[in-house]
């Protein structure tokens, strides 16, 4: 099985209580793939970036397993950037600048080796190309998830809406799930997403964990309680990456599988936010992952005898 990652390869300025990070490498479609390469390649991405996104890095996805086939170079722009501050909390979040750049005019097209994949990562992009990227595929994925932000809620609402009823999953936190319904209690706001299209929600609470819903089932799965998060920036894209690497390498779709999933997901996450932008996803190898996922196993598991 493989998968397609969509969304932004981008340039990052980050302020944290910890210090400051000028123009590193971000993007949603960075992290996903990043994280998603440990469980399965290739990850065929679609992107767009402009002059100044080095080669480097480029060379770096493609070592991983990462198919670059579908970013598009603009020779005469920027590539998109965004800048944020953390509050103390580091759970939430300011964004200072959002400059489109290339991003403004990207009308993706999908290489013909892209085509029959079964697996689709719609990361955080503008609505509309989203979908865009939906109806350029021959042949309907077996799973279709999406994340998005407020941004594109403040932007382009009545397109999002549009998008949604086009995915199967829907991945977001839980600030932009109250965003996107107007509701604060999450259960209810669970009810009515799936009435806007998707049949799984997945719920993001920072250090709070993941909930996972599906018809009237609900899992809950930890965060893990690490002693410093130092940056907490593409944790949900990276998550996201996990999630959808994980359930394309098992090529298994059930409810019980997703479970499984959120797991690898967070895991995933822990180690993106331990250092600045995508560098401690790119330190680490299946050992390490592994050995995180026993803690978490070993951090939820309980055994109680009732009467
Ligand atoms: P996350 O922390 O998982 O929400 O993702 C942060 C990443 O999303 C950063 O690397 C940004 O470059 C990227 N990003 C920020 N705003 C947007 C946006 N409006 N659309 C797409 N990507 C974005």
């Amino acid at each position: 099985m493989s998968l397609i990652s969509v969304g932004t390869m981008a340039f990052d300025s980050i302020e944290t209580p910890f210090g400051k990070a000028e123009k590193i490498i971000g993007g949603s479609a960075t992290y996903i793939a990043y994280s998603a390469v440990n469980f399965v390649t290739p990850v065929k991405q679609i992107s767009i970036i402009g002059y100044d996104f080095p080669e480097e890095e480029m060379e770096e996805l493609k070592k991983r397993g990462v198919w670059l086939d579908g970013v598009q170079r603009v020779p005469d722009k920027k590539s998109f950037f965004w800048s944020g501050r953390y509050h103390a909390d580091m759970n939430s979040r300011d964004t200072l600048v959002t400059e489109l750049n290339v991003l403004a005019d990207f009308d993706p097209s999908i290489p013909e080796n892209y085509q029959g994949t079964e697996f689709l990562m719609l990361g955080n992009l503008h609505p509309k190309i989203q979908l865009n990227v939906i109806q350029e595929l021959k042949q309907r994925p077996k799973l279709i998830a999406m994340d998005t932000m407020n941004y594109w809620m403040e932007t382009a609402m009545s397109e999002l809406k549009i998008t949604l009823r086009y995915v199967d999953a829907l991945i977001i936190n839980d600030a932009e799930a109250r965003q996107l319904t107007g509701l604060y209690s999450l259960v209810k706001a669970a009810q009515a997403i799936f009435r806007m299209g998707p049949k799984y929600l997945v719920i993001k609470k920072g250090e709070h964990g993941a909930l996972l819903f599906h018809e009237n089932e609900v899992f809950f799965a930890p965060a893990l309680p690490l002693e410093e998060v130092f940056d907490p920036t593409g944790a949900g894209d990276t998550f996201a990456g996990g999630f959808m690497g994980y359930l394309a390498s098992t090529d298994d779709i059930s409810f019980e599988n997703m479970k499984r999933a959120i797991i690898a997901g967070s895991a995933l996450a822990s180690f993106c936010v331990e250092k600045f932008g995508p560098t401690r996803l790119k330190e680490i190898s299946r050992e390490d992952i592994d050995a995180r996922i026993t803690e978490f196993k070993n951090l939820v598991n309980f055994e109680i005898e009732l009467n």
